[in-house]
């Protein structure tokens, strides 16, 4: 299909200093939980990213001197020459189809405890470490010798960076992350020398590295600085207008200024708390204060909005992180007019948690994020299918969705059948939750893909026994029947069921998507700790329910500290005039209350109530799998060679294990690669450290 001519603006090239960007598609840094310890595999994402078309792609921070490092987040490391071969696989691919290849240069100033190297950290002000953590340790004001010293070491940083092959520098200054801000921040730098005080002596530093830089290699490689848009401490901090000042002041200084919003907290904001294009208000008029281009952020997926920017003259390239995660094809997908089959981010954040766990990123649309190289996984090809012919899937959910997506690329005859009228298991029930609407996605662009294709039926409304799988005679079964919410308070403080009279009603997860609502004094126990629980207190309080959420971690909805939401979850709560009460769990169930216990002192207190909110885990629905255990016998008679359990139903799990398992059963069926057949190998690559010839 030909490209729609109103998207042309956005293959239009463009200059970025020496250089030229194909098109104004432009992958901003990210992480990905792989850097330095998984090199190849982080080369190869950003190679599948060039092939989808974008028109410029960065890497994630590369740490560029051992005075300053982020453990445990694993990030790109930029040492010494030695350093160079790993970043020159990253920009060799970048640049295989055409791209401009990126490299983003951290000094990570006051924001890093430097526990690997042991060194004392050096920062504009002496100060405490500014991290997630709270890391007991301080920051050495940087003094004359250590900013020439940095000066320094930001050229000699340049210099591999031009021989291991990278056309664009970007110099971290945004997100609280990067030197740049700490001098440009009244809140971090409290220097009374030509460093600090005023706006034009806290820009020193960066104008004085980005002259030294320009002499090294401007002529050549094209420099851009990442700023923050707005420190959100008010006027103690950065602010926008501090921000607009600067840059009027040094309009020409960089190549290209790249915006984004003050913390990752408030950059990386997940859907449920900020729309596409959140950032445009902060952005808007930037442009006009510089000749140079302007790149943003704003969880872009809509070739529309992307447009609107251009033409309204708030951005000169769309700026991309997360879009590109979902989907690596995006550009490509606009330019050959197939917007239906942009996969679009749902803005669940799951990806960020490989970078705050130190696991492998994953992406919950995009479960070959990541697995290009240790699996071989392409967001978009995948090898024909094996020597049977056809699948039956069980269940809609994301598992099965993605069971059937890849099964069906791959040319197999793929049936669905889903006991509910509605397709899409427990995301269907979940994207009506307040602020999961975007999480539809997940399912809306599967039924899309599956309903293009020939070779795949839809079977709602179509509970199955195993009588009737077993008469059905598909050479395949993939179960993904997904799980339920218990109500027994089985998870973490309770191994067993809690007792109970049966008096006080009691509701689960399950119960409240389905409609089934408590009224009156709520209480919500969440020892599950994701955004179950958070997510729940909020619809009871929205159809007037007095809730208390009490859960026995230190943190509401303790996970979302991964995906960067916790603090705004908490204050969301809070607005509602949801009582928290953490560090609390729940002892025992009474008729007319609960008794609280606190984590740490059991001591108890009682809570009245009307009704009590089980927000505990889940248990897998698989019984189905079992009954076709039992009759394995009968299997080879029925035409059957295989039953597989996944997704929730084999454990339950996020949404992003679901498609990654649908996937995973999708592309390995007749590859002899599943359960019994694993060999004690991993079942992907991996790159293991080369010893020195030192020992
Ligand atoms: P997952 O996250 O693993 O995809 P979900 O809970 O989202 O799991 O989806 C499982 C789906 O399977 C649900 O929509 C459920 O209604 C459906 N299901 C469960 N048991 C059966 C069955 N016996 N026959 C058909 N569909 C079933
Ligand atoms: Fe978007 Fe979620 Fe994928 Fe991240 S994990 S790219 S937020 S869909």
């Amino acid at each position: 299909m030909a490209r729609d001519p109103r998207y042309d603006i956005l293959f239009e090239p463009q200059k970025i200093g020496p250089k030229t960007a194909p098109n104004r598609f432009y992958q901003v840094p990210h992480c990905n939980g792989g850097g330095y310890r998984d090199p190849s595999a982080v080369a190869a994402m950003r190679g599948v990213k060039a092939e989808g078309g974008w028109g410029v792609i960065f890497t994630e921070q590369t740490e560029m001197h051992p005075t300053s490092e982020i453990t445990p987040f694993i990030e790109l490391r930029l040492w010494e020459d030695q350093d160079i071969p790993m970043i020159a696989r990253m920009a060799e691919k970048m640049k295989a189809h055409g791209a401009l290849a990126g490299i983003q240069l951290a000094y990570s100033g006051i924001n890093g405890p430097n526990f690997y190297t042991k060194e004392v950290p050096l920062a504009p002000s002496a100060l405490p470490i500014r991290t997630f953590t709270n890391d007991p340790v301080q920051a050495r004001a940087m003094d004359k010798s250590d900013i020439r010293n940095l000066r320094r070491w930001f050229v000699n940083a340049a210099r591999r960076c031009e021989r291991a092959g990278f056309d664009l520098i970007c110099l971290y200054g945004a997100h609280g992350f990067g030197i740049f801000q700490h001098f440009l921040s009244r809140a971090t730098n409290q220097r009374s020398d030509e460093y600090g005080g005023s706006l034009e002596n806290r820009s020193r530093f960066v104008r004085e590295v980005i002259a030294d830089m320009r002499e090294a290699v401007g002529d050549r490689m094209a420099l851009t600085l990442r700023v923050s848009l707005d420190e959100t401490i008010g006027d103690l901090g950065f602010s926008n207008a501090e921000v607009r000042d600067f840059i009027a002041m040094n309009a020409d200084l960089p190549d290209l200024w790249d915006l984004a919003h003050g913390t990752w907290e408030d950059c990386s904001g997940p859907s449920r708390f900020k729309e596409e294009a959140a950032q445009e208000a902060l952005v808007k008029g930037i442009r006009d204060l510089s000749q140079r281009p302007v790149v943003g952020v704003g969880r872009f997926t809509s070739p529309d909005v992307m447009v609107r920017m251009l033409r309204q003259g708030v951005l000169d390239f769309i700026g991309c992180a997360r879009p590109s995660i979902a989907d690596p094809f995006l550009p490509l997908k606009v330019a050959e007019g197939r917007i239906e089959d942009i996969r679009e981010c749902i803005g669940c954040n799951m990806c960020i948690t490989g970078d705050m766990t130190g696991g492998m990123g994953r992406c919950t649309q995009n479960p070959t994020w990541m697995e290009e190289w240790r699996r071989g996984w392409h967001p978009e090809r995948i090898a024909p299918k094996g020597d049977s012919r056809s699948v039956l899937i069980i269940g809609s959910g994301p598992a099965g969705l993605e069971a059937a997506r890849a099964a069906a690329m791959r040319g197999y005859e793929v049936a669905v059948a889903e006991a509910r009228e509605e397709l899409g298991g427990r995301v269907a029930r979940e994207r009506v939750l307040p602020g999961l609407s975007a999480w539809g996605r997940v399912v809306d662009y599967r039924l899309y893909q599956l309903r293009q294709r020939g070779n795949v039926s839809l079977y709602p409304g179509s509970p199955l026994t195993a009588d009737d799988v077993m008469a059905f005679g598909f050479e395949n079964v993939c179960v993904a029947t997904g799980s339920r919410w218990r109500a027994d308070g089985v998870a973490r403080q309770h191994v067993m069921p809690i007792p109970h009279s049966g008096a006080l009603p009691i509701f689960t997860p399950d119960d409240l998507m389905e409609g089934r609502m408590p009224t009156g004094r709520v209480v919500l126990f969440d020892d599950d700790h994701f955004y179950m629980g958070g997510v729940l207190a909020e619809l009871l309080a929205s159809q007037g329910c007095e809730v208390t959420l009490i859960t026995p971690a230190a943190f509401v909805s303790d996970w979302t500290r991964n995906t960067l939401e916790q603090a705004t979850i908490h204050r969301r709560l809070a607005d509602r005039g949801i009582t928290i009460r953490l560090n609390t769990g729940l002892a025992s169930i009474k008729s007319d209350g609960v008794e609280t216990t606190c984590s740490y002192t059991d001591r108890r207190e009682f809570l009245g109530c009307d009704a009590l909110v089980m927000v505990a885990s889940r248990q897998s629905e698989d019984g189905l799998y079992h009954d076709l255990l039992s009759r394995q016998p009968d299997w080879q008679a029925a035409g059957i060679r295989s039953v597989r359990l996944i997704g929730d139903a084999a454990a339950p799990g996020p949404i992003a294990w679901a498609t990654f398992a649908g996937h995973r059963y999708g592309r390995e069926l007749d590859q002899g690669l599943w359960g019994e057949d694993w060999g004690d190998a991993p079942a992907f690559r991996r790159e293991v450290a080369e010893l020195s010839r030192d020992p």
